[in-house]
């Protein structure tokens, strides 16, 4: 458990060794991964009709993607939601923006509900500027865009650098957006308490049972005794960023890495001036997508992008070599100077999936029996509850706003609803030339000595650059 990431091996006592698949089985709904969006969907659709037969089959163990790695930010907001929304008329926007929005609410109603105890607090989302003076410009220039686009104060506040520093002790704190709308969440915690939730519910959970082949009505699953089939009249495969472990889902979502190290434990003097009391999700506002927070056990966890594999191919081993932690660790010490002599003690890492429109997409296909839902491109902790009780919904044909919302996809076969990847080796050159321009727009502009007009071409490049992975729905 230890190497899948801080929080599994923290949380190793509430795991359950669960059995393999051993023989045939038919059942109403058999879903592919035991990860937030299979163990969500399979929460509601028992909730909604406990008599159907539901089970899970998962490669590996709950929690084993995704969702027992994650920074745990469970964020009321999705990615590409403003361009997702932007054609629709102002009563449908609001109603949608209020669905995302109430997420981490909702969330909560059923940890209560459930008794999961996953350290929920909802301490809200801020986007500091600290770092370079660029920084607090792209902010305030996102503030204007947020009000444009409708949102108020009570969506999305601006802190002054006094106000920023009052709530998180950062080393050359500017200025920052303050949202009310996330959480933060012991991951683990809440993917294992949601496992035996659902078993409570009598939904069976098959761990190392790698689904190996599925087409309409039936499974092919490698359990503890050789290949086993399973009818089922749905199928959902919920495997976000181990899609190419799904064929043909990986020609649509690919897998893309980011990476973690934990601190020791600090003491209450430095937490006294470092802040963030409140459990609150911080990142900066920087292409280096940082992401952290304070946790329970009073360590701080520190994110950032990681990298992209030839291929789509999977990242198994999230061992961090020493140039993936000190670039982790140098991030941290330019915003926390303070935690020069803490011990880095865990560091590791998730495959996460991003579809070719980096917006996430649901779709159902009741005359095939499929329904999935995926491209959460690292927003998934929150989204993926939507998505769950969404594909519950759509099983079920209950008529619903979230059933028509915009990221559920009007074409039901997979061909027409998704947009392919390029092929190789166009995706890796695509990914690795926007990721090079990044980090040289980042060194360039945490450098105080560089020049006006190279700061102004590093990040004309960058910006450039990353209109590739801009979120384009379909229209
Ligand atoms: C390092 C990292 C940090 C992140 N931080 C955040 C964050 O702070 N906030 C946020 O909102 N999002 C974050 N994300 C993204 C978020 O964790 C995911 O979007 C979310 O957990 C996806 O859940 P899932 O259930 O869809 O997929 P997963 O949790 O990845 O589950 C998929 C499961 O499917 C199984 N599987 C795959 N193929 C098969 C097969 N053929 N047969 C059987 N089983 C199979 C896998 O073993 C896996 O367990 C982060 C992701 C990573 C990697």
């Amino acid at each position: 458990m230890e190497q899948i990431s801080l929080w599994m091996e923290q949380a190793e006592a509430l795991r359950t060794t669960r059995p393999a698949l051993a023989d045939d089985l038919e059942l109403d709904v058999a879903i592919i991964g035991a990860g937030f969006t299979g163990l969500w969907a399979a929460y509601y659709l028992k909730q909604h009709n406990p008599q159907l037969q539901v089970a899970l089959f998962e490669a590996k163990c709950v929690g084993y993607g995704a969702s027992g790695r994650n920074g745990g930010w469970l964020l009321g907001q999705m990615l590409g939601q403003d361009e997702l929304l932007a054609g629709l008329p102002d009563d449908q926007r609001q109603l949608y923006r209020a669905i995302i929005q109430r997420i981490p609410d909702d969330v909560l109603a059923v940890l209560q509900r459930e008794g999961i105890d996953c350290g929920y607090r909802k301490g809200g989302e801020l986007s500091c500027a600290a770092r370079y003076p660029e920084q607090l410009s792209w902010l305030q220039q996102e503030l204007r865009h947020r009000r444009a686009l409708g949102y108020d104060e009570a969506d999305y506040r601006w802190l002054s650098a006094a106000e920023l520093t009052q709530q998180v002790g950062m080393y050359g704190a500017l200025g920052a957006i303050f949202s009310p709308h996330c959480a933060t969440v012991h991951p683990a915690k809440l993917v294992l308490g949601l496992a035996a939730a659902v078993e409570r519910l009598g939904v069976s959970i098959y761990e190392q049972s790698p689904v190996t082949h599925w087409q309409r009505g039936e499974l092919r699953v490698v359990g503890s005794a050789g290949e086993r089939r399973v009818r089922a009249g749905f199928i959902l495969p919920c495997v976000e960023g181990y899609a190419i472990d799904c064929p043909p889902l990986g020609r649509y979502q690919i897998a893309v890495q980011s990476l973690q190290i934990a601190t020791e434990p600090l003491d209450a003097a430095l937490w006294a001036e470092l802040g963030m009391a409140e459990g609150q999700a911080i990142g900066e506002h920087s292409r280096m997508v940082t992401y952290f927070h304070r946790t329970r056990d009073d360590r701080l966890v520190f994110g950032a992008r990681g990298s992209y594999r030839f291929g789509g191919r999977l990242r198994q081993d999230f061992t961090l070599s020493e140039q993936e932690r000190g670039r982790h660790r140098a991030l941290m010490l330019a915003l926390f100077p303070q935690l020069q002599s803490a011990a880095i003690t865990h560091g590791w890492g998730g495959n996460l999936g991003m579809a070719r429109r980096f917006v996430p997409h649901l779709l159902c296909d009741p005359e095939q029996g499929v329904a999935l839902a995926g491209g959460y491109g690292g927003e998934g902790v929150g989204f993926s509850y939507l998505a769950g009780r969404t594909l519950a919904d759509l099983v079920l044909g209950r008529d619903l706003p979230e059933t028509v919302a915009p990221w559920v996809v009007n074409r039901r076969a997979l061909a027409q609803g998704l947009r392919r990847w390029e092929p190789e080796p166009l995706r890796w050159l695509g990914y690795n030339a926007v990721i090079a321009a990044y980090g040289y727009e980042d060194r360039v502009l945490a450098n105080p000595h560089s020049a006006p007009w190279r700061r102004h071409l590093a990040s004309a490049l960058a910006q450039r650059l990353s209109g590739l992975m801009a979120s384009r729905p379909a229209r």
